[in-house]
């Protein structure tokens, strides 16, 4: 592959600068510069193409990776983007979001000594290259079967389970109560990690291919479960996961305390300009925020209340730095845009002021038990150790669990007991629920995950689909 087999030595591994720091902390812009051609080629060619490539077994849809590094190490973007498109839906929101250091970069061979190949940069760098090159999915010679299927969600698994089953002939019509695409990924994740054009590129890319968006309808409530049923042939769920967990602490329901997604959604449709009244927007400029919880999604509240204006954020977490959950690159983004991290911390209570607005947030210290059979350390409170950190503003960033919806056990869908739809890879028919008719992926079927595993769940259930229909 390489002209010089000792590239890896010879070049470093490179991650695209990032945005000066008076930018990132108040735009809500992605802060990672975007990689050029000749970048690409100098980290692309440090491959060592090995035989049996670590990396394509850690990326959960197992993308041809050496492959197209290759291809766009010889800038052949072209060829690159096709061959990325047979494994992944949406490659170039998985080179901005996946937590690579524990997929495909953290299983290169170079991880080790030399630094890793610069994957999740380069799969973003052919994607959007390719868009600007003018590429669009040839769908020219597929052949329609005359089926059609109902999905309902368009987060990342709905949309890959769309994306299959457009390119194989099958009619796929996208539900969605939200009224842009994507899922968290437009109303979660926040624009500084996705900016909010990616997925409404998409949408224009996905509507090409004829797939049909019916926005701001939610099943349920707009449209019964039972017309789906009805008129289509199968039906996708790929409804996600939207019961917050709660600290169970005195006052985590008074006012100034927010649960996490409701915030970023909030944040996020001021944005996008979907804000009904100016009332619906969560503000923290100028407050004194403390985020609880040491996940992504912590992460990603905090970052916002930067670049809101917070006059002080600060990150509460009861374990310590090193089995903290988030992943390391944004802990450190987070820590360069100015959050204040705050260690093996458990809150108990909200203090309120005389109008009973939140004033602070009692917490005790803890400290870390030895490893439970999982390896897991858990916190231990420390007698005597309770003080009050003064906040007017407290996030709730414990994870999600699934919400499962009325309709589900009146059409014999079946759950497990922690409300994820049961649905397996390797039944008859892939990701097949109880009811025959209905398929389902992703969050709502793994619990909270990743935007990588959602995809890869959609892409099956969109085979096990089209296996059923026979088609
Ligand atoms: P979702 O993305 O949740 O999509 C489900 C869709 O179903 C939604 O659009 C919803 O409106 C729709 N829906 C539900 N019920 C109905 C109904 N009855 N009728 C119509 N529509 C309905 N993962 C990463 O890999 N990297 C990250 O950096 C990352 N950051 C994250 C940050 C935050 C704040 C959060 C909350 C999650 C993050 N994740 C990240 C996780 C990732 O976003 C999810 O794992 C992924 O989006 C799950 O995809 P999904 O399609 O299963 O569900
Ligand atoms: Fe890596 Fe994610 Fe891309 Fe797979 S999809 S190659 S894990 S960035």
């Amino acid at each position: 592959m390489s002209q010089n087999v000792f590239q890896f030595i010879d070049v470093q591994r490179v991650d695209p600068p990032k945005k000066p720091l008076k930018i990132r902390k108040i735009q809500f812009v992605e802060i990672y510069e975007p990689f050029n051609q000749a970048q690409v080629g100098m980290q692309a060619d440090r491959c060592l193409d090995c035989g049996n490539p670590y990396c394509e077994w850690k990326c959960p849809v197992h993308n041809y990776i050496p492959n197209w590094l290759k291809l766009a190490n010889e800038g052949r973007i072209l060829e690159a983007v096709e061959l990325s498109h047979q494994t992944n839906s949406l490659p170039e929101v998985c080179g901005r979001v996946c937590p690579q250091d524990r997929l495909c970069e953290g299983a290169c061979t170079l991880n080790d000594r030399f630094g890793a190949v610069t994957i999740g940069n380069i799969e973003k760098y052919i994607t959007d290259k390719a868009f600007e090159m003018g590429w669009r999915p040839d769908l020219s010679k597929v052949v329609q079967t005359g089926k059609r299927v109902a999905v309902i969600g368009a987060g990342p698994a709905g949309l890959a389970c769309a994306d299959v089953l457009a390119r194989s002939g099958v009619s796929a019509v996208v539900f969605d109560k939200y009224p842009e695409i994507g899922g968290l990924l437009t109303f979660g994740i926040p624009s500084f990690k996705l900016e909010k054009e990616v997925m409404q590129r998409r949408r224009e890319i996905f509507e090409g291919m004829g797939i049909e968006f019916r926005l701001e309808t939610e099943v349920g409530r707009d449209i019964t479960f039972a017309d789906l049923l009805g008129e289509f042939d199968a039906v996708f769920l790929g409804v996600g996961t939207y019961k917050f967990m709660k600290g169970g602490f005195e006052n985590e329901t008074a006012p100034g305390v927010y649960d996490a997604l409701p915030y970023l959604i909030s944040n996020a449709n001021r944005l996008l300009g979907f804000e009904k009244a100016q009332a619906d927007y969560i503000d923290f400029a100028g407050k004194q925020v403390v985020v609880l919880g040491g996940g992504d999604t912590a992460m990603d509240c905090v970052r916002t209340a930067i670049r809101q204006g917070a006059d002080k954020v600060i990150c509460a977490y009861r374990r310590d730095a090193e089995n903290m959950p988030g992943s390391k690159r944004e802990v450190k983004n987070a820590h360069e845009e100015g959050v204040e991290f705050m260690f093996n911390l458990q809150p108990v209570g909200v203090e309120l002021d005389a109008h009973g607005r939140t004033c602070g947030i009692k917490v005790v210290s803890t400290e870390l038990a030895a490893p439970d059979a999982n390896g897991r350390r858990n916190p231990v409170v420390i007698e005597g150790s309770e003080r009050v950190l003064a906040a007017d503003a407290v996030v709730m960033a414990f994870g999600f669990q699934p919400n499962p919806q009325p309709w589900m056990a009146e059409y014999g869908i079946e759950l497990d007991n922690r409300d994820r739809i049961k649905a397996r890879e390797q039944a008859d028919y892939a990701f097949q629920t109880s009811n025959p008719k209905v398929f389902a992926g992703g969050d709502a079927v793994r619990g909270s995950d990743l935007v990588v595993t959602a995809i890869y769940e959609g892409r099956k259930a969109a085979e096990g689909i089209m296996d059923y229909l026979a088609v």
